[in-house]
């Protein structure tokens, strides 16, 4: 059992992403005894490439499907293996194409590609109306969606119906809920998806 992870973002010394990062980095220690191999770094250049290039040409914001392909693609190139798992936190505006139009995600994951996205600029726009609360609450609930798509990343396709990070929380107000539910301030797996986790990587 093993797993090699790394989480970029623009500023992770900001006190947001530096908490953020903590708690994932705690859950996951959790998750392969100690063993996770985690870094958390700084946009790279062929990053930051990809987030201009990833611009919609129809209206504003990132293509987060875009991004990800271009992520793919630069792995496949520099022949990366899967077994690192790559989560992008990104602090733009960014949304998913689909057939009708676009959606504003929290998180995006393409598991086959082990490529993840985090929407962090939807989450905080979603916290001022929890303003007393937000120093404490912003990183919790991007840690809640990085732990998520890091769950998909691992293998956990489907969402879970129990108190856990992998359920699945339409709103920040669902999140939250689920939070309290779980008694924990590190957002956190259940037992099972844990097991399951364990039992595959
Ligand atoms: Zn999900
Ligand atoms: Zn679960």
């Amino acid at each position: 059992m093993s797993g090699t992870f790394r989480f970029v973002t623009d500023n992770p010394k900001s006190r947001t992403m530096e908490r953020c990062f903590d708690m994932v980095n705690t859950e996951l220690q959790r998750v392969f005894h100690h063993t996770a191999s985690v870094s958390v770094e700084t946009f790279d250049e062929p990053e930051i490439y990809n987030l201009s290039h990833a611009h919609s040409q129809t209206g504003s914001g990132i293509d987060i499907q875009e991004f990800i392909r271009r992520q793919h693609h630069d792995r496949v190139a520099l022949g990366i293996s899967n077994a690192l798992k790559n989560v992008s936190v990104i602090t733009r505006p960014g949304f998913v194409p689909t057939e009708r139009g676009r959606v504003d995600p929290f998180g995006y994951s393409i598991p086959d590609w082990a490529e993840g996205a985090v929407c962090a600029d939807r989450i905080i726009s979603d916290t001022p109306i929890y303003h007393r609360l937000k120093q404490t609450i912003v990183p919790r609930l991007i840690a809640f969606t990085t732990t998520h798509e890091t769950g998909h990343l691992l293998g956990l396709r489907n969402h879970c119906p129990n108190d856990c990070v992998m359920h699945a929380t339409p709103t920040t107000e669902a999140t939250l809920l689920l939070m309290k539910r779980n008694h924990t301030t590190t957002p956190r797996f259940c037992t099972s998806c844990l097991t399951r986790i364990r039992r595959s990587n």
